[in-house]
């Protein structure tokens, strides 16, 4: 059982996910240890402090780098719950997958359960995963033993060249998983969302989920779409997800979270419907040969990706979710459209 009175630190909190892990936590009167990278960034952290004016627990913020050593001893100390979501996210092409992903991802796990491991008093580690640690494309499906990915599935297929962000997410949780086998003080918990969308706390557009939902509605993606289908779950469902892995005793592994299964086409069709013709929102999908001639070049896809990614569909068993941690998944039309009313509020659809 985790002390409720004691700190509880969220590492990453700036990021979209996490600062709505700290919003909840706080609203529940929760002492919250949020690490951030730099603690004079006001647009990163502007929200935050807010949020931690506005609700009954307390907030403290300390700066911690998942490249340095040791870095987050100092806001571990004293908790008993760890909840790890820091690691870059970025999909498409990165210029040095080695030193922008998966150093991060993986040497800031073990970075972050060193720390633990020298605290002595941590009891849970909620390590923010994802399904990209379960599969590295769409066909991979196919190769499940019912056709549909659960958590018993481990991503074999990504690399450096192939879904880096994809390979960084494994690494760092096969380390994290190892680091756990290794001693016998905490439990380790790891929540794998699908693509994670619904509205932000924050003004930030430098996020996956934000730059993918602005380009539904900016016109980037006007002319079309691939053929292709996503897991996706309302960040707020993440957030609930992780608080309720640290604190309900019976928690155990893995959980995937996904509200359902979808194309890029019908995400699309449902912002149609609810914003008419205010935007230019795609109406078809391009052909899978056009990707192999222009992906490349205008998207940055690699024909392995559009070859393995484009046509197929994919299911996610996510009764673990609901049965264990009580997850009521948000329905995808308030998912979407309450992200595209937050970006419009905060006029962020086309300002860069
Ligand atoms: P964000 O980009 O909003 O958040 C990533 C966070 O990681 C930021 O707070 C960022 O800090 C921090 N971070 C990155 N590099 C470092 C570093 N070197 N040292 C310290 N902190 C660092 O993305 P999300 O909120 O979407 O992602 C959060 C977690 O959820 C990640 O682990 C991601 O892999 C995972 N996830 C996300 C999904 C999604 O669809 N969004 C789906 C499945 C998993 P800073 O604020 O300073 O930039």
């Amino acid at each position: 059982m985790i002390d409720n009175k004691k700190p509880i630190l969220v590492t990453g909190s700036s990021g979209y996910i996490a600062s709505w892990i700290v919003q909840y936590l706080l609203e529940d009167g929760h002492h919250v240890r949020a690490t951030v990278r730099d603690k004079k960034n006001k647009k990163k952290i502007d929200h935050l402090e807010k949020i931690g004016t506005e609700t009954k627990g307390k907030l403290e913020l300390f700066e911690a780098d998942l490249n340095l050593d040791g870095s987050f001893d100092e806001a571990i100390k004293g908790c008993e719950l760890v909840i790890h979501t820091a690691s870059p996210f970025v999909i498409g092409k990165v210029k040095n997958p080695l030193k922008d992903l998966i150093e991060p991802a993986e040497n800031g796990t073990k970075n972050v359960l060193d720390g633990v491991n020298r605290s002595g008093g941590v009891k849970r580690v909620v390590l923010t995963s994802s399904v990209a640690a379960m599969y590295s494309d769409s066909i991979d499906v196919s190769q499940t033993p019912k056709g549909v990915f659960n958590e018993e599935c481990w991503n074999t297929k990504s690399n450096l060249k192939h879904n880096p962000y994809s390979y960084s997410k494994t690494l760092a949780e096969k380390k994290a998983w190892e680091i756990h086998n290794q001693q016998n003080e905490w439990d380790l918990i790891t929540i794998n969302p699908s693509f994670v969308l619904g509205p932000s706390l924050s003004e930030r557009i430098d996020g996956a989920s934000v730059d993918f939902m602005r380009s539904l509605v900016n016109g980037k993606l006007a002319t079309g779409v691939p053929k292709t289908e996503m897991g996706i779950v309302d960040v707020r469902d993440v957030a609930k997800a992780h608080i309720k892995a640290g604190l309900n005793p019976s928690a155990k592994g893995r959980h995937i979270l996904a509200a359902r299964s979808i194309s890029i086409l019908e995400i699309a069709k449902i912002l149609k419907e609810n914003f008419e013709n205010k935007y230019r929102i795609p109406k078809k999908e391009v052909p899978k040969f056009v990707f192999y001639i222009l992906g490349p070049i205008i998207a940055g896809l690699t024909w392995e990706w559009v070859s393995k990614n484009i046509g197929y569909e994919i299911k996610f068993d996510n009764s673990k979710s609901i049965k264990e941690l009580g997850i009521n998944y948000t329905d995808t039309k308030e998912t979407l459209v309450s992200h595209i009313e937050q970006l419009e509020k905060s006029n962020l659809i086309f300002n860069k």
